[in-house]
């Protein structure tokens, strides 16, 4: 067919032709790319989620464009199979395409970054790798540059070097982030907040699926599958009227699968140690049980009964707060409007009487009335009642436990501070674990069960709140339940 060289020759004026749109076109990319990266670490270092937001605009034009070349690149491959040295050049062509569009994709990420920033306390770790994969996404582009004008299938070999080592500091990233989620350098609220900024979120899925956590999307106006290419088109056409960034939302959510195995080992740890929680009152028990029926004297008698009471107190608190903790994991709270002030005061009366026995007095300060949550009144006061017994537990007699409420926007704080024992800033974070105790002989003996402290938690939770502690050793210590408050209307 094409054995005609007047044929062949069209036919290469025509490659060449071809492979000369492809190379601007992969120049063009490179170029936007490189801009970009500079746009959006600036934007970064100003902490400016919405300048950012508006540069993943540039990204949608940066798809589009790849998607034209790949069209190119994949029409010319199959029009020009007779002019076989140049294959190479378009198959290397291909590849850098996508190299690019990944280095795209890059400042996607880094202007997630910006989103995790936001709002958090300036993490040192993460600033510094978002720096370090501004500065290899530039080295990339540069370098890049050089093998998109040859379309060098060797130097292009080269940059997929380098796009490992962007894989991997993605990775970094994503796990840096993740970490500090977990670990409170950035607050469970704020990163799900940070999340909202969801046309960041696109691509996370990728990067959270390769270090092994699995991305639920949850979508308002936004799919992760409406590629940018898509998008751009839609603007180019008008489909797609100038929205306001804003608007365009989604939220994505990590599914943390470690999360899940670790919640595996937890329930199995869980099992073990309510049995031997178990185990020792009921061994008690059964001790004491014996003994009493051979018990001479009356006193004898009344002091075994005494202790027998107690170790059967022990089990049923521990039996209580256990099928609490059941019903606050399995059920939502059945909402309704309460208010505060009555909270705090049904909390302080059930506390009144633990108090009065240990001689600490319960103050309520600064209560005001007429702020309501949506809620379920009796978790709350058992939540506050909790908070309130620990500090009393926790403290020495003669000494007085402040029950403080203090509005906020949009959530209201309800302190329990005490002048006790304190907790050491290392144990803050385990306190709300299962059956963990700081001192284990003290909580016995003053009737703990090891579990108030996640009934708490989950109390909080389960309204959308959450629990914080400050502590100082030998100072005292003050728990914060942050609720949000029921809206005007
Ligand atoms: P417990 O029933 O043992 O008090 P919690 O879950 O209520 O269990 O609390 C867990 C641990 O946290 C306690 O054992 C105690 O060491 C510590 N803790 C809780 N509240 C206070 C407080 N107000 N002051 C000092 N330590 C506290």
């Amino acid at each position: 067919m094409s054995d005609d060289p007047t044929n062949t020759n069209i036919i290469r004026t025509e490659l060449n032709d071809r492979l000369d749109r492809i190379r601007a076109g992969l120049l063009a990319m490179n170029d936007m790319v490189s801009l970009r990266i500079d746009q959006v670490t600036a934007a970064l270092l100003e902490r400016d989620v919405v300048a950012a937001d508006a540069l993943i605009i540039g990204d949608d034009e940066i798809d589009l464009l790849s998607h034209q070349v790949e069209d190119l690149c994949i029409d010319t491959l199959i029009r020009e199979q007779p002019v076989a040295s140049d294959l190479r050049a378009i198959i290397a062509a291909i590849h850098m395409n996508s190299d690019i569009e990944r280095s795209g994709d890059l400042t996607t990420n880094i202007a997630k970054a910006v989103g995790r920033l936001q709002g958090s306390k300036p993490d040192d770790r993460i600033r510094d790798l978002i720096l370090r994969m501004a500065d290899q996404a530039k080295m990339l582009t540069d370098q890049a540059g050089i093998a998109y004008s040859d379309l060098d299938a060797e130097l292009a070999a080269s940059i997929d070097e380098l796009d490992d080592v962007l894989d991997d500091l993605h990775r970094t990233f994503i796990q840096t982030v993740i970490h500090s989620s977990r670990h409170g350098d950035l607050e469970a609220h704020e990163t799900l907040q940070l999340a909202m900024i969801g046309r960041f979120y696109e691509r996370i899925g990728d990067h959270a699926e390769n270090v092994g956590e699995r991305i639920r999307y949850i979508v308002s106006g936004w799919t992760p599958e409406k590629a940018g290419a898509e998008r751009a088109r839609a603007r180019a056409t008008g489909d797609l009227p100038d929205e306001p960034m804003n608007t365009a939302r989604g939220l994505a959510v990590i599914d943390s699968v470690a999360e899940g195995r670790r919640i595996d080992a937890t329930r199995r740890d869980f099992v073990a140690n309510v049995s031997h929680e178990l185990k020792t009152p009921i061994g008690a028990i059964s001790l004491l049980a014996e003994t009493l029926a051979d018990a001479g004297p009356d006193d004898d008698r009344d002091r075994l009964t005494r202790h027998l009471n107690r170790e059967v107190k022990r089990v049923e608190s521990i039996i209580d707060d256990l099928l609490e903790l059941t019903r606050l994991e399995e059920f939502d709270p059945d909402r309704q409007q309460v208010e505060i002030d009555e909270l705090v005061h049904a909390a302080v009366d059930v506390a009144r009487g633990l108090a009065d026995a240990r001689g600490i007095s319960l103050a309520i300060v600064g209560v005001p009335s007429g702020i309501g949550i949506m809620g379920e009144q009796k978790q709350l006061v058992r939540a506050l009642v909790n908070l309130i017994d620990n500090a009393i537990r926790y403290s020495e007699p003669e000494t007085t436990v402040n029950i403080e409420v203090d509005p906020i926007q949009g959530a209201v704080d309800v302190k329990v501070s005490d002048t006790g024992v304190g907790i050491a800033r290392a144990e803050l974070e385990r306190i709300f674990e299962r059956f963990y105790r700081v001192d284990p002989a003290r909580s016995r003996e003053t009737g703990g069960t090891g579990l108030g402290l996640s009934i708490v938690r989950h109390v909080a939770e389960n309204h959308d709140g959450k629990v914080l502690v400050e502590s100082k050793p030998g100072d005292g210590t003050t728990f914060t339940m942050q609720l949000p408050t029921a809206s005007e209307d």
